[in-house]
């Protein structure tokens, strides 16, 4: 992967939920599940949890979980022209939930 800094941009393209979809392992924690793995735009590693709240299904308007999430880079490392209250490189994609239930 590249070793420069990618300036704070928020974008998403098709091909970051494809790469995270293969990298990314989920755990629970809690009420929320962790997501781990390289962050498909800068490379670090990110983590994200998703709140069982944000996905909590509501059968009266939508019927079943329609099963994605949108996931944030939230790497650790400098990203120029960042703001100052956000975190990662700006990057984020859609996530396909896998329902075991
Ligand atoms: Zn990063
Ligand atoms: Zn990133």
């Amino acid at each position: 992967m590249p070793d420069e800094l990618l300036p704070y941009v928020e974008v998403t393209d098709p091909g970051y939920a494809q790469r995270a979809a293969g990298t990314f392992t989920a755990r629970p924690h809690g009420p929320a599940v962790l997501l781990h793995g390289p962050c498909p735009r800068c490379g670090h590693a990110t983590t994200s949890a998703l709140v069982d709240e944000l996905y909590r299904r509501e059968p009266a308007t939508v019927g079943p979980d329609p099963g994605y999430r949108t996931v944030l880079c939230e790497c650790a490392a400098e990203h120029p022209q960042r703001p100052a209250a956000m975190v990662g490189c700006g990057a984020y994609w859609t996530l396909v939930l896998e329902d075991e239930a």
